[in-house]
């Protein structure tokens, strides 16, 4: 069946649309600024399920994913508009008020005002969709398709722990429950992502990054989008990715840290390659330094206990 990655590429081509394919389109706005633009869909029983969140935090969340498309180009949100499909269980509830005061909340932090939306009756499950609008100092959106053979790969933070809560919420165990610090840490990776918003800013002032977009997908699936873009392949070395040291504290996660790491998504941390010579200001900035972009003909790999393997992309896919 052909993926959604596919489907992308065919209207692509066949519309010639050349703004589809980053995390954010980037438009001409003034002599100073460029618009950046971003729209997510979350479905319910497909993107989340009600029963392992709360409406808060999946307010939180509609938000955080588009928030993170922004910091992805190393841009500033602006504003943003929100549209709902609400079954009439739902609606005869209060989850709408305290779905967006969880929004709220969040885009306060960030100063976003909600400029529009749209509703909707939905005969059967919750479904949301998050566009949010924001800008940046004329060219200076970070493109995944900046990276050129021998820059070296960062990621900014731990990864896997939003696919540990993610096994955590499947085996049953709940935020509402009152879970220990490291499951609530855990739970909370997956149910409230960090968008890294003032990261992404901080490294377009330095012009640290020569390619850039966040981990959704997951980390394989994300860097080959980001290798695909910059028409390079890409080496990961197995034993230098950050892995959540929470993750550790269960046994039964020990065995697939390495996966949650890897081919889990959602944690929302900022990928990005960075010309050698500023490897020590990446490193000093407190980024993980992962890899390399290497040519093209050496397509995508893992170094892992001394053998190099190829990669595929393995994170979520709709079709
Ligand atoms: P991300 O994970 O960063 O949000 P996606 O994988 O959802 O990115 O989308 C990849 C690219 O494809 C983006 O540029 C997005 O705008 C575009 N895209 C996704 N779905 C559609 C669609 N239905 N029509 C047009 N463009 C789309
Ligand atoms: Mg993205």
């Amino acid at each position: 069946m052909r993926s959604e990655f596919k489907f992308i590429d065919d209207i692509r081509s066949r519309y010639e649309l050349s703004r589809i394919g980053d995390d954010c389109a980037v438009m001409p706005m003034d002599d100073a600024l460029d618009m950046v633009i971003t729209a997510d869909l979350l479905v319910e029983d497909i993107d989340f399920r009600l029963e392992w969140t709360t409406p808060e935090f999946l307010g939180h969340k509609a938000l955080a994913v588009s928030l993170s498309d922004i910091a992805a180009m190393g841009a500033t949100p602006r504003s943003a508009l929100l549209s709902v499909g609400v079954p009439e269980r739902l609606w005869k509830t209060d989850f709408l008020d305290r779905f967006y005061a969880g929004w709220h909340d969040l885009a306060g932090k960030h100063c976003v005002e909600l400029v529009g939306g749209d509703i909707s009756r939905s005969p059967d499950k919750f479904f949301v969709d998050s566009t949010v609008v924001g800008d940046v100092s004329k060219g200076k959106a970070v493109l995944r398709s900046g990276a050129q053979p021998g820059d070296l790969i960062f990621v900014t933070g731990f990864l896997g722990g939003a696919a540990a809560g993610l096994e955590m919420l499947l085996d049953g165990i709940r935020i509402d429950a009152s879970p220990g610090t490291t499951t609530r840490h855990l739970l909370l990776r997956q149910l409230q992502p960090i968008p890294h918003v003032a990261t992404g800013k901080l490294l377009t002032e330095y012009a640290l990054p020569t390619a850039m977009l966040d981990i959704s997908d997951g980390l394989t699936s994300d860097l080959i989008h980001l290798a695909r873009a910059s028409g390079t392949g890409v080496l990961l070395t197995a034993d230098t990715i950050p892995i959540d040291p929470a993750i550790f504290a269960f046994p039964n996660f020990s065995a697939k840290a390495l996966e949650f790491a890897i081919g889990g998504g959602e944690d929302f941390e900022l990928l990005l390659t960075v010309d050698p010579e500023n490897c020590d200001l990446a490193l000093d900035l407190g980024f993980h330094h992962i890899g390399k972009v290497t040519d093209p003909s050496d397509d995508y790999r893992l170094a892992r206990n001394g053998k190099i393997e190829e990669i595929e992309p393995t994170g979520f896919r709709h079709f």
